[in-house]
């Protein structure tokens, strides 16, 4: 992944994103869009999550068109990297675990690669083979479900990231062990995301914000001015810690509030810590601001599970990369790039 050199080998300056924090923040040399955009907004269900296209478009015909051809992106990337539904290429890597490598597409070998490589830079925070946890935990309201102590040891084995093989030549992926499996879905929706983006401006529209649950990427301006995202409290639904002013960036928020339960007075999220098969505890809610979406969504996981100590330590050693970590006992920290006023 281009985007997660390290600053040694970058030919340029570690804080040459643009990024717009807090309430203070003015852009005074943004365009004025022009008069006869008009904003829309439409959502849909995609992935497990809402996903969500607002856009500046001259009428209605070209903005529907415009979002029809975003959710028709998601749809196609589901279709790829999906681990539950049946016959995706995910799916059938997961079949042919322990036994044999399946070659995947260019895209998918992208996107595994790119997890890969947050997984190395993270020290196992981020691993896709998490997903060897199946059937373990269950956040669905009605059906949650925590496992006990001895199913978690004895499944904890086969979560190991350096267990899956790429082969880039043959573009193709071995889950080694036996029972093992991989889940793409810390890192799919932004990739989704930054796809969906792209379908956007092909049709011409410059002003853009695309979502997926907690995964977005804004284009251009909101009628002249940033887009402004909000991002919230972890424990006060209606209040927000910062509200940013924001363009041409992705930005993503892992939160333990999104699927939990709470059991004999315990929070069970579905951030899980690779290396004690529990969910993460050292953050509430983590947000990446990123110069790509799949970036974001990879080290907003990585970075929840890490924590602030750790995780800002990462962030300092990659470029474009701003973090909001927000810790287990609500405190904000945040990355050198950016400051916010009374959190
Ligand atoms: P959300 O799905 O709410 O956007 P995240 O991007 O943080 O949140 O992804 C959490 C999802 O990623 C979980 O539901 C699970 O599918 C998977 N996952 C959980 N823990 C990890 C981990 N340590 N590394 C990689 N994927 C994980
Ligand atoms: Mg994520």
């Amino acid at each position: 992944m281009d985007t997660l050199n390290t600053r040694s080998s970058l030919p340029f300056g570690p804080r040459s994103v643009a990024i717009a924090f807090s309430l203070l923040c003015v852009f005074l040399l943004l365009p004025t869009a022009g008069a006869d955009a008009r904003l829309f907004k439409k959502t849909a269900v995609v992935m497990g999550t809402e996903f969500e296209v607002s856009l500046h478009a001259s009428d209605k015909a070209k903005a529907d068109a415009a979002f029809d051809a975003a959710l028709e992106e998601m749809v196609r990337i589901e279709g790829e990297m999906s681990e539950w539904m049946e016959g995706t290429p995910v799916y059938a890597i997961n079949k042919s675990a322990g036994r044999a490598p399946v070659r995947v597409s260019a895209e998918l070998y992208k996107v595994i690669s790119a997890a890969q490589t947050v997984s190395a830079l993270s020290g196992g925070a981020f691993d896709i083979s998490w997903a060897s946890m199946r059937g373990l935990w269950s956040f669905a309201e009605g059906a949650e479900r925590l496992p006990s102590a001895k199913e978690v040891a004895e499944r904890l084995p086969l979560v190991d990231y350096r267990e899956v093989l790429l082969d880039d030549a043959k573009k193709s992926v071995f889950v080694r062990k036996v029972g093992a499996m991989i889940g793409l879905g810390a890192i799919a929706k932004g990739y989704g995301v930054d796809m969906a983006m792209k379908r956007i401006v092909k049709l011409g529209i410059k002003d853009a914000l695309v979502r997926a649950g907690g995964d977005m990427r804004v284009q251009g301006t909101d009628n002249g001015r940033p887009w402004e995202v909000g991002i919230r409290h972890p424990r006060e639904k209606q209040r927000h810690i910062a509200k940013l002013g924001l363009t041409n960036i992705s930005i993503s928020t892992s939160g333990d509030y999104e699927r939990f339960f709470i059991k004999h007075g315990v929070l069970y999220h579905h951030i899980m810590d690779p290396k004690t098969g529990y969910p993460g505890v050292r953050s509430q809610s983590v947000t990446v601001l990123a110069p790509d979406t799949m970036t974001s969504d990879a080290l907003s996981t990585a970075l929840f599970v890490m924590g602030p100590a750790e995780g800002l330590a990462l962030v300092g050693r990659l470029k474009g990369i701003e973090a909001i970590i927000i810790d287990a006992s609500g405190k904000v920290h945040t990355s050198a790039g950016i400051t916010i006023n009374n959190p």
